[in-house]
Parts: structure tokens; sequence; C-alpha cells
């Protein structure tokens, strides 16, 4: 809607997450519990060798599982080259490879 001052405020971009379907999240909780002890330290986006190479994020990638973006995890998923530099520098102990792994083969099965 045009206002008299000849600008416009756009409208808030809310995300409920809370309506998201969360059973990605949940099955990588049971099939990858170290995916638990995540505290987003980026430390294997700081050394991925798929991140060198294209606009693929690990961490980002997590987030979007956790909040239940599924579509958009699926879309960045298959840019891995599963290399396991990332299992190698997490200080939290978090198996990212068999975490990649178990994402794919999630995504593969749902058809996401
Ligand atoms: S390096 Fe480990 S703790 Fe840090 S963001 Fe990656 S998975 Fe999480
Ligand atoms: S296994 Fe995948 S996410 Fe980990 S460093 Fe290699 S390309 Fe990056």
């Amino acid at each position: 809607m045009n206002n008299i001052w000849g600008f416009t405020i756009s409208s808030a971009r809310v995300i409920d997450y809370d309506k998201n379907d969360r059973s990605f999240a949940q099955y990588m909780t049971d099939t990858v519990p170290s995916s638990q002890l995540c505290i987003g330290c980026g430390g294997c986006t700081a050394t991925c060798t798929a991140g060198a190479l294209t606009d693929f994020n690990i961490r980002k990638l997590q987030m979007l599982v956790k909040r239940g973006e599924n579509r958009e995890a699926g879309e960045q998923m298959h840019k891995c080259m599963l290399c396991g530099k990332c299992l190698l520098v997490c200080p939290r102990g978090v198996d990212t490879r068999r975490m990649i792994f178990a994402m794919l083969k999630y995504i593969d099965n749902q058809k996401l």
C-alpha cells in the first residue's frame, strides 16, 4: 500500500518454527546423538572443503534441520564431499560425517 510519504513499510517476515515439520530433527537426534552436542562454534564450516568451493555451510545446514526447514536443508546437503575434515576439528566430538550420511539417507527416503 502506498502512502502519502512516498514509501511503504515492508510487512514483518515472521517464521513460526513451531509449525515446521520437526520429524527430520528428531530423526537426527535418534540416529546421531552426538549432533546434540553442537555449540555452533563454526569450526566445521571454517575447515569445510566443500565450503571453500561452493556456498555450502555445514553449520547453517545443522541449524536448518533443527528448525525444521527441511526443504532448504535438502537443497544444500548434496554439496558435501564427505571428506571428513569437519569431523577432525569439532571441539565437541560431533560425528559430522555420520550426521551428513544420515541426513542424505533421510533426504533420499523422504524425497525432500
Ligand atoms: S565444529 Fe562441532 S561444535 Fe562447532 S559448529 Fe561444527 S559441529 Fe558444531
Ligand atoms: S565432510 Fe562435508 S561438511 Fe565435512 S569438511 Fe568435508 S565437505 Fe565439508
